[in-house]
C-alpha cells in the first residue's frame, strides 16, 4: 500500500496557469516552469495538461529534465533550461531542441562554438547574485552575442514576493538598462513579477509556484489534496505517552490513530506537534513527534473511524503547511515523497 494519496487537480492547475496569462497583456506570453518534476506534482502529466490549455514555453532546470518533457511534448514547443548549456549537455541541448539560457562567458563561448545557429538566450544577473551575466561582462560581449541573435533576453527578481522591496525597481531599472532598445524578447518576470504589474512584464512571464496554487498568488485555486491511510488505532490512558522521546502525553483517554506517511515522505519533523490533519471538514492535531514513516493523531472526537485523513486539503493548503513548518510552500510540494500514489483528477471531482 502506498504511504498516501496525491491528488492532483489538473483543471485548477490549468485554471491557474490561464488567470496568470490573463494578468498580463495579449501581447505577453505566458510560459510554464515545470522544473523539478514540475514542483513535485509530476512533470509530464502537468506539462501535457498546461500544453493543452495553451503553454507554448517551459523552461526547466536542468538539459535532463529538458529532454525528458521533449519526449513528452513532442516537436514544437519551447523547451528553456535556466542552468545553460553546462559541459557534457550539448548532445541533449542540440538533438532535442532546448534553448539554453546562456549564463556566462564560458557557456556563451562552448554554446556559439558547438552548436551555432542553434538557439539560445542569455541570462542577465540585474541585483541576485544567483545566476546571470553581470552588467560589465555582458557589456564586453554584448556587440558578438547579439549578431547571433538570441531567442531571449531574461533575468531574475529576487524579492518579487515582497511588493515593497527597493531592490524591485532597481532590478526593474537595470534590466531596462541592459536591454531597453536592442529588440529582442525579454522575460523579467515569475509568478510574483506577474503580480507586480504591467511594468515587469515585457514580452514573457514564467510562472511557477502560482500555476501549482502556492502564494504569492493570492487568488490562485487549491491544486494538491494529500491523503494519508489510518494504519491503526488504539485507546491511550492518561498519562500514558505517544511517539518517540514521549512527545506527547495523555491527560485524558484519548483514541489515536496512526497513519501511513511521516518525514520520509517529505512531511517535516518540524509539524511534530503543530499540525493538524482533517477528516472531511473536522480537525485532529498531530500527536507527538512525525516519525520517518508515521504520523500519530487525535481522533477522539470523532463519530466514525476514518480510513485516512487529510494534511494537505481545502482546510489546509500548501502554504499553511509552510507556515507550520517553518518554510515555503515550494519546499512542501518538491518534498512530497516518491512513495505516495499520484493521482490525477480534473476539478469536479477533487
Ligand atoms: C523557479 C523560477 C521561476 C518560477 O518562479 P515562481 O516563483 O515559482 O513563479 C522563474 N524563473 C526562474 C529563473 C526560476 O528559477
Amino acid at each position: 500500500m502506498a504511504t498516501g494519496t496525491l491528488t492532483i487537480d489538473l483543471d485548477a492547475i490549468c485554471a491557474n496557469w490561464r488567470a496568470l496569462d490573463r494578468a498580463s497583456a495579449t501581447s505577453v506570453q505566458t510560459a510554464a516552469v515545470v522544473k523539478a518534476d514540475a514542483y513535485g506534482l509530476g512533470a509530464p502529466r502537468v506539462a501535457k495538461a498546461l500544453a493543452q490549455a495553451g503553454a507554448r514555453n517551459f523552461f526547466v532546470a536542468a538539459a535532463e529534465e529538458g529532454a525528458a518533457l521533449r519526449q513528452i511534448l513532442g516537436p514544437g514547443p519551447d523547451i528553456s533550461v535556466l542552468s545553460g548549456h553546462m559541459p557534457g549537455d550539448t548532445d541533449m541541448i542540440g538533438d532535442l531542441d532546448l534553448v539554453p539560457m546562456l549564463n556566462s562567458l564560458d557557456q556563451i563561448t562552448r554554446h556559439l562554438e558547438t552548436l551555432p545557429g542553434k538557439p539560445f538566450g542569455i541570462q542577465l544577473d540585474t541585483g541576485m547574485n544567483r545566476l546571470g551575466m553581470e552588467p560589465d561582462d555582458w557589456a564586453a560581449v554584448a556587440g558578438i552575442v547579439l549578431e547571433a541573435r538570441p531567442h531571449l533576453l531574461m533575468s531574475h527578481l529576487a524579492c518579487s514576493d515582497m511588493p515593497d522591496a527597493a531592490l524591485n525597481t532597481q532590478q526593474l531599472d537595470t534590466f531596462r538598462a541592459l536591454t531597453d532598445g536592442l529588440g529582442i524578447p525579454r522575460s523579467l518576470s515569475a509568478t510574483g513579477g506577474i503580480l507586480l504589474g504591467s511594468d515587469y512584464h515585457f514580452d514573457l512571464t514564467r510562472p511557477g509556484i502560482g500555476v501549482y496554487g502556492g502564494q504569492p498568488f493570492a487568488n490562485a485555486r487549491k491544486v494538491v489534496t494529500l491523503s494519508l491511510p489510518v494504519i491503526q488505532t488504539r485507546m491511550v490512558e492518561p498519562g500514558e505517552y505517544v511517539g518517540y522521546a514521549m512527545g506527547w502525553q495523555a491527560t485524558a483517554p484519548t483514541h489515536v490513530a496512526t497513519l501511513a506517511a511521516g518525514y520520509a515522505d517529505g512531511l517535516s519533523r518540524a509539524l511534530s506537534g503543530k499540525a493538524t490533519v482533517w477528516a472531511g471538514d473536522t480537525p485532529c492535531p498531530v500527536l507527538g513527534r512525525v516519525s520517518m514513516d508515521m504520523i500519530a493523531a487525535d481522533i477522539t472526537h470523532l463519530a466514525e473511524l476514518p480510513d485516512a485523513l487529510d494534511i494537505l486539503g481545502p482546510h489546509q493548503g500548501v502554504d499553511d503547511l509552510a507556515a507550520i513548518a517553518g518554510t515555503i510552500g515550494y519546499e512542501v510540494l518538491t518534498s512530497l515523497g516518491p512513495r505516495y500514489a499520484r493521482r490525477y483528477s480534473t476539478g469536479a471531482t477533487a
